[in-house]
């Protein structure tokens, strides 16, 4: 939407006029210049809300992204990212497993969900999605950790039969209308019983893997209908053998853009509330934002200050992972509220003004999921240090049409990171423990998950698709 797709970093901002009218945003408009925004960042100074709207638009008093200005940005970003964290690039040898497709949600930017009434007992609706039983999800798990994992990543559909536990299936069916007040439907009226959360958690914390999951939407489902604290349902889960939780489900974190295209889900403030519950729960935390359908850059701006609030108030959040909008074959597309995703031009801005904002997190992460292998590498020099997992399923992307996702082994990972002299490095879930590797010393691992061994992953790189006979990532953002 915000952006004609261009990739010579020319095309207009997001958040243009036409946009901004469309869905009756204000213009973004500031009282900073883009100078004086530079220069703070420069200068190392915390930037405010308006500084990054400057900076993410290359200045909001003319149309369209100035090439010599967004270099600019770049250039600051890449020598504030080199005086934080060096020149090493990470990665984590991860799975994703998925555990249902079912979800009733609605969001307009999901082409990955499946309606939910689908997957009842009683229906004779043809549909792609899947189920699966705690038992498959340790089994693809188990599976998984012979190869070298480190982390299972895993998150789901909204399944109106998951519930946290026993109790809380009792508290839901004892609704007068549990389907239309709490969006709860018990496990016998599907054809698969994805069994509770709780128990999802312990079947995939097998082996020492590190499991991370629930995000602040899953951990709103995990307490729907109750008085429940976020933290609460999270110490239960970290019980259960959670591990970490992603910061998926943010999108924009600005009610207005919520309201256009997830209206179904939780709030700002919900979701800042759980990311909070999973920090008080003693977990550690990603954080995400998915750009460039309908907001703006001054959205964009809000959002980062969001995230870099909860930083100062938890120390949780590890990480900040951009997430470029796949447009093809969402609803957003197919009814004409967007025409595009964001530009690359777009993408290394966002990389860049989030090193430049958020800086009390120590890592921005790089995406050749939903970029590709070259403007994957391109944004390692905007500012990213992390480039992601191996990540053996990636359905999510492939699913709304993006052109890349499948599977990275270590050796890709290191002669592409080397190529652009950088230091690859094998990473745990929350960077602590960290392995650099020497590229003329193959091959080159996994070797930090419980059973790695330094063995590569899979024997040759896949074709494409579903390498590992598994399923996918994030879901749920
Ligand atoms: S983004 Fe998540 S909550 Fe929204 S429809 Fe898709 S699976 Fe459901």
């Amino acid at each position: 939407m915000s952006s004609g797709g261009d990739s010579d970093g020319t095309g207009p901002a997001g958040g243009s006029a036409s946009d901004a009218d469309e869905f009756g945003f204000a213009e973004p408009a500031t009282d900073q210049s883009f100078e004086n925004a530079l220069a703070k960042a420069r200068d190392g100074v915390r930037l405010t809300v308006d500084d990054a709207t400057e900076l993410l638009a290359t200045g909001t008093e003319r149309e369209g992204i100035d090439p010599v200005r967004k270099e600019a940005v770049l250039e600051a970003a890449d020598r504030r990212r080199a005086e934080t964290v060096g020149d090493e690039v990470t990665f984590v040898a991860n799975l994703n497993n998925n555990v249902t497709t079912a979800c009733n949600t609605g969001c307009l930017f999901c082409n990955f969900k499946d309606s939910a009434h689908a997957f009842e007992a009683d229906s004779d609706v043809d549909h792609a999605g899947f189920t699966k039983p705690p038992a498959e999800s340790r089994a693809v798990v188990e599976d998984a950790l012979d190869m070298g994992v480190y982390e299972v990543c895993s998150v789901s559909g909204l399944h109106p039969a998951f519930a946290l536990n026993d109790e809380h299936h009792e508290i839901l069916a004892a609704h007068d209308d549990p389907d239309s007040e709490a969006n709860y439907k018990p496990p016998e009226a599907y054809a698969t019983d994805p069994g509770t959360y709780r128990e999802q958690m312990a079947a995939m914390s097998v082996g020492g893997v590190h499991l991370h999951s629930m995000t602040p939407e899953e951990a709103y489902h995990a307490k729907r209908g109750t008085d429940w604290e976020y933290e609460s349902v999270y110490r239960e889960l970290a019980a259960a053998g959670l591990d970490s939780a992603p910061g998926t489900a943010a999108e924009i974190l600005v009610d207005e853009v919520r309201d256009v295209i997830c209206p179904g889900k939780i709030r700002t403030g919900d979701w800042v509330a759980a990311m909070e519950g999973a920090a008080a729960a003693g977990l550690d935390v990603t954080s995400t934002m998915m750009y460039g359908h309908v907001e703006t850059v001054a959205h964009r701006a809000q959002h980062l200050k969001v995230i870099r609030d909860l930083q100062d108030r938890t120390g949780a959040i590890t990480e900040f992972v951009p997430l470029s909008f796949i447009h093809q074959n969402t609803p957003l597309y197919r009814r004409g509220v967007v025409d595009s995703g964001p530009s690359r031009a777009e993408d290394e801005l966002v990389v860049a003004v989030a090193r430049l904002f958020l800086d009390n997190v120590d890592h921005v992460q790089a995406s050749w999921v939903k970029s590709g292998d070259a403007h994957g590498l391109k944004l390692l020099n905007c500012g990213a240090d992390d480039f992601m997992g191996t990540i053996l399923s990636e359905e999510i992307t492939s699913r709304a049409g993006g052109e890349y996702g499948e599977y990275r082994s270590f050796d890709d990972y290191v002669e592409m990171i080397t190529a652009i002299g950088r230091t690859p490095v094998e990473r745990s879930t929350d960077y602590r423990t960290r392995r650099r590797i020497d590229p003329d010393d193959g091959p080159h691992g996994p070797r930090l998950g419980p059973r790695a061994d330094g063995t590569p992953m899979l024997p040759e790189r896949s074709t494409g698709g579903d390498a590992a006979g598994t399923s996918p990532t994030e879901a749920d953002d």
